[in-house]
């Protein structure tokens, strides 16, 4: 069992893993040659790059891994959504989505072990918050995804909207979105990047002084402060007109346009007035809204709202001029929604431990 951090390439820059060779006597340029091998030709271990010398291979491998993240299983739904479990060097599990739309092909990753938001339908923050996820952590999430598809199949995008809230491990999502981009990494393009985030409104002010031009998408989620505060805890201190102004301020530097996620949960957002409101506050902002149906965690009492609703938020926000997308459940027999694999998987090891813990010792029996 591997109990502490190991060290991996896919943590590093090309610049850091130049300055690695160099310091192991080695010509800067194998980097390159390195980085190739993993995010070109796919490669996982030191032994399959044949144009390294087998003593260098051999000394990487002495102190490094190439991944320090392993696929423990991966589910796949009838719509083609495939949902990968990661495992951890600390024996924690993350989740990663891979979701197919014709020719757009979207991994959704995770940033953190766990989360601190807490959100009130989220099965994310049932377990609180662990850790932050390293770079390579967050890296090899794609690259796992990414390794899994046949040669003839491109990914094409990835959102930051797995587990965790990225902007509460900033410097190692920003790293991480760095090397995806870089024409020496993934060379995913990044206007094919979205970040997904409840509202830090520092954060989203620290991305837009970046200079990438990554898109942002603010899980928004209500219209009013008492209502976003119930569902999204984290308001209580940024408030929802804040957070508006944070993402207008995104779009003036960075000309990206904003998403708002809006989840319907029945009763709760979901009457016209909740449209109305809403249609008032993004009046004039340029964006697009993303609507999609609670999905049901068992540890809530929430319910889907029924297509009439949906169909009568969505009219209400189009007739006011907003441009909405109605987004699809996807993966809903496997437990995709953001978290609930990883849940469901920490349930079923507490109902083994409980079973173990009931059988009757040798000793006894
Ligand atoms: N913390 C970030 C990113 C992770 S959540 C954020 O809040 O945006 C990614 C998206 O999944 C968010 O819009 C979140 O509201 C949504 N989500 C989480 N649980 C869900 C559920 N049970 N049903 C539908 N959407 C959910």
């Amino acid at each position: 069992m591997q109990k502490t951090e190991i060290l991996s390439i896919t943590n590093m820059t090309l610049t850091e893993l130049e300055a690695l060779c160099v310091s192991m006597g080695e010509p800067a340029y194998r980097a390159e040659q390195m980085l190739s091998w993993i995010y070109e030709k796919r490669a996982t271990s030191f032994d399959q790059m044949s144009n390294l010398s087998k003593d260098f291979r051999r000394r990487c491998a002495e102190k490094y891994h190439v991944f320090q993240t392993r696929v423990d299983s991966i589910t796949e739904t009838a719509d083609g959504t495939e949902k990968f479990l990661i495992h951890l060097f600390d024996e924690n599990v993350i989740e990663s989505v891979l979701l197919r739309e014709g020719k757009r092909i979207t991994v959704c990753i995770s940033t953190q072990v766990g989360c601190a938001m807490g959100c009130r339908f989220c099965a994310s923050g049932l377990l609180g918050l662990q850790r932050n996820l390293t770079t390579g952590e967050i890296v090899e999430q794609v690259l796992h995804v990414r390794n899994h598809l046949p040669t003839d199949e491109r990914l094409t995008n990835i959102v930051f909207m797995g587990i965790g809230e990225p902007l509460m491990n900033y410097d190692n999502v920003v790293k991480a979105i760095r090397i995806l981009n870089a024409a020496w990494g993934l060379g995913i393009g990044i206007r094919n990047i979205t970040i997904s985030t409840v509202g830090i409104i520092d954060g989203i002010r620290r991305l837009a002084q970046e200079g990438l031009q990554v898109n942002l998408a603010i899980s928004l989620h209500a219209s009013d402060d008492v209502t976003r505060t119930k569902i999204v805890p984290s308001n209580t201190k940024t408030g929802i007109r804040n957070v508006i102004a944070a993402a207008q301020e995104y779009f003036k530097v960075t000309h990206r346009d904003i998403s708002f996620e809006y989840v319907l949960i029945d009763g709760v957002n979901t009457s016209k007035r909740d449209a109305e409101t809403l249609a008032l506050l993004l009046k004039g902002i340029q964006c697009n809204i993303n609507i999609l149906p609670v999905n049901p965690v068992e540890e809530f009492n929430w319910k889907t709202p029924s297509e009439e609703t949906i169909d009568m938020f969505c009219n209400t926000l189009e007739r006011h001029g907003l441009i909405v997308t109605r987004r699809k459940k996807k993966g809903d027999d496997i437990h995709a929604a953001c978290g609930q694999l990883r849940l469901q998987r920490h349930k079923n090891n507490l109902h083994q431990e409980n079973n173990a813990s009931r059988e009757p010792s040798p000793d006894r029996a």
